[in-house]
């Protein structure tokens, strides 16, 4: 033990610069906390707080309404047979790779997949065909890239892909997929499919069943205003004893959740918003409007959105040639995007980034987005002689 005091002054309780800010980092709009999440958070902190009254499973609690919010609410609210709660959208999805494919099997991932599918499926041991998008300037996935990605894969291994993954929407230009489509095309080869649902759940309405997904994905901590890590999962029937089979050793726990998962203050997280949030995606058609107006505008000021148009999700990516010719002339250099915004008290795009960014409108209202597009605006005018 070589820490001695003065080394431990730096720890303890730490402010976060940020708190105060208008945010508009797409990891962190949908993950804010209500005001019920908040309170949960100080009420269930202490470690393995929900388990004051368990009989030996989790998701089986009576006191907390950990049992009813699994088994009751979040099936209904999924539209999906069984829901898990689960440490991440990617645990849920790790889960479902992990007990679908076996080493050495293929999974058919979108071309715009997020990295940690990448990863799942890495620890799984499976191999990695992707299905290319169209690129710039609206990275469209066709759903019949699905069927080539399957028949190639046949071809090559002898046996079609174990699973299907499909980004709803993707995390880089809140594209969304059709779905539907892509459900029925992997239906056709009888390979199941995994929505992943990381920017979905939580902010939009969104179905397994109509989508026709065997297994969806979802962040409590990117869109369902939890404090996490918590992810959720939902299953189809047919796929349930695969998924949530029980250990042989110890027969109540199941085995890809490692016998408990969410176990304290996240889950109580996750259920303090969850009346807030099941509202917040009834207003889904305001946030799409909010969206394409903020868009509108900063195309006004000579901005350029990628990704589908008209957009219908609040993650946006941005083209910024003029910030990109006033990073390469001003003293601050490619920073001087996130001081000048840091000043007007707004977070969230990336320190350095001045051509390329992203961004969330999510849940901030029209009020604090035109502070936001004003904020964009006199910035270029500061610089209008550059
Ligand atoms: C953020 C994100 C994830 C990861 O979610 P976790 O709950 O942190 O595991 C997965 N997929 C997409 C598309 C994401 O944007």
């Amino acid at each position: 033990m070589k820490l001695d005091d003065s080394s431990l002054q730096k720890f303890g309780f730490i402010k976060r610069e940020t708190l105060g800010s208008i945010n508009i980092d797409p990891l962190q709009t949908g993950g804010r906390l209500t005001e019920a999440a908040k309170q949960a958070l100080v009420e269930w902190g202490d470690g393995y707080s929900v388990c004051d009254f368990c009989g030996g499973v989790l998701d089986q609690i009576k006191k907390p309404p950990i049992y009813d919010f699994v088994h009751k609410a979040l099936p209904e609210f999924l539209d999906c047979d069984e829901a898990r709660v689960t440490n991440g959208a990617r645990e849920s999805k790790f889960a479902v790779m992990h007990s679908i494919g076996k080493p050495g099997d293929w999974i058919v991932l979108d071309g715009l997949a997020h990295y940690s599918s990448y990863v799942a499926a890495e620890r799984a041991g499976l191999n990695i065909k992707t299905v290319p998008h169209s690129g710039s300037p609206d990275y469209y996935l066709d759903p019949e890239g699905y069927a080539t990605a399957i028949e190639e894969v046949t071809k090559e291994s002898g046996k079609p892909p174990a699973l299907a993954l499909v980004t709803y929407p993707d995390g880089n230009y809140g594209n969304l997929p059709d779905a539907r489509k892509i459900a029925s095309v992997c239906h056709q080869y009888d390979v199941p499919l995994l929505l992943n649902g990381a920017y979905a759940v939580g902010r939009m309405p969104v179905s397994a069943k109509e989508i026709g997904a065997d297994f969806i994905a979802g962040s409590g901590h990117k869109s369902m205003a939890a404090s996490g890590p918590i992810g959720v999962l939902g299953v189809s029937e047919e796929y349930a004893p695969i998924v949530l089979r029980k250990s042989k050793h110890n027969k109540v726990k199941e085995v890809e959740f490692l016998g408990c998962t969410a176990r304290g203050a996240t889950v109580m997280t996750l259920i303090a918003s969850f009346p807030d949030v099941v509202k917040r995606v009834r207003n889904w058609d305001q946030e799409v409007e909010n969206a394409r107006w903020f868009s509108a505008r900063l195309e006004e000021m000579g901005f350029i959105q990628r990704g589908q148009k008209p957009h219908s999700h609040d993650l946006m990516f941005f083209e910024a040639p003029r910030f990109y010719e006033i990073s390469e002339k001003v003293k601050k250099g490619r920073y001087f995007l996130y001081k000048d915004l840091k000043a007007r008290n707004i977070h969230g795009i990336k320190s350095g980034l001045t051509k390329y960014f992203k961004l969330s409108t999510f849940g901030l209202g029209r009020e604090k987005l035109e502070v936001v597009a004003d904020s964009f605006e006199d910035i270029l005018k500061k610089y209008e002689d550059i």
